[in-house]
């Protein structure tokens, strides 16, 4: 079964990233999201367990995409789950030089661990975990940049606060 590693931190889970979810599930036997637990990212808005049913509900219509929670070296989940692939979305010029450099620090820590990168359809190049959350801490309206349930969740986490 070729399998492939998508990993994130998912706070919370865009439309973007299901682009790319997508995409790489409809090439690959089986994709398993890697949701970060501990990111050097401070201040997550959701925990873990809310970041994680995001996830699920999100893409429970996709038979091949599991959830699985991992806090160890991206290579080792990757051995651990037999996966010899690593996805990760490419938005922009920006996101380039951080993922050149992760790329390549993997690659010197497996070499048999291939990144692969995938492009989202262009209405999402703009779209950040980080900018959804900012605009709809400021009552801005995200709801065609996330999931239904994630706008509903994100709504009760910013009245609660
Ligand atoms: P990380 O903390 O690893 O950057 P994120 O949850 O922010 O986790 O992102 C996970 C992956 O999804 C990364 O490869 C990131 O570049 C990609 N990604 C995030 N937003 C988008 C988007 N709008 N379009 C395509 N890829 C995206």
């Amino acid at each position: 079964m070729n399998k492939a590693i998508y990993p994130g931190s998912f706070d919370p889970v865009t439309n973007g990233h299901l682009d790319i979810i997508a995409r790489a599930s409809s090439i690959f036997d089986q994709l398993i999201i890697g949701l970060v637990s501990e990111t050097n990212k401070k201040n997550s808005l959701f925990s873990i367990t809310e970041r994680e049913n995001m996830l699920i509900e999100a893409t429970k219509s996709i038979p091949n995409v599991k959830v699985k929670i991992f806090n160890s070296l991206l290579v080792d989940f990757a051995k651990k789950n037999n996966s010899k692939t690593i996805i990760r979305g490419l938005r922009a010029f920006s996101d380039y030089e951080y993922e050149f450099k992760m790329s390549l620090m993997n690659r010197n820590l497996d070499d048999s661990i291939v990144t692969l990168f995938m492009m989202p359809h262009q209405s999402y190049t703009h779209i950040s975990s980080s900018i959804v959350k900012e605009v709809s801490f400021f009552n801005g309206d995200v709801e065609n940049y996330v999931p239904k349930y994630v706008y509903e969740k994100l709504k009760e986490k910013i009245e609660a606060k």
